[in-house]
């Protein structure tokens, strides 16, 4: 071979060299960009999940039952969520006192179904407030299972802040006309 073609041979093997450096580096970035924004999109998916997973005041409502026994007419609050969810609920009267209630008796509702939890015998004794706290259903509840993908260990115990709170003012319920 020539010397000349030797030359050209490897100026036209950097240039390719060069090129091949330029556009992996090119991929390279490109694809860090990729990871990166699903990255994020991952993340706001599971914000939106753990958003969408919250439970809502409409699912509560207020009510009285009868008591045929004692004749006397009970306050309740009928909880329905859409899908199952383990809940610890306190009544907080306006003196500062809390008091635990259940909307079953393993605190599991099960999703399309209807949990009551009694609040006071009379109109009179109504709470200020219910605070709900709410989580994933454990595996003894009922329904199908699901899990919040946030990850958010849960103790699920009645001293647990609740992997979601809500804390309804029974008078707003009383004012709408849901009770
Ligand atoms: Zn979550």
């Amino acid at each position: 071979m020539a010397d000349w073609v030797a030359a050209v041979v490897a100026g036209v093997a950097l240039i390719v060299a060069i090129c091949a450096a330029i556009y992996s580096k090119q991929a390279a970035d490109a694809a860090k960009d990729s990871a990166k924004s699903a990255q994020q999109v991952a993340k706001a998916e599971l914000g939106r999940d753990h958003r969408d997973l919250a439970p809502n005041p409409e699912w509560v409502r207020f009510d009285t039952v009868q008591n045929e026994r004692t004749g006397r007419t009970n306050q309740f609050i009928f909880l329905t969520p859409p899908r199952t969810y383990l809940t610890h609920a306190d009544i907080l009267h306006a003196t500062g006192s809390r008091l635990p209630i259940s909307f079953s008796p393993n605190n599991q509702v099960e999703g399309g179904t209807e949990g009551r939890a009694f609040i006071a015998n009379s109109p009179e004794s109504l709470p200020a407030e219910v605070e709900i706290r709410f989580f994933p259903p454990t595996e003894d509840a009922p329904g199908e299972r699901w899990g919040c993908p946030c990850g958010v260990p849960a103790i699920g115990d009645h001293a647990d802040r609740g992997h979601w709170i809500m804390r309804v003012k029974v008078d707003d319920m009383l004012s709408l006309g849901l009770y």
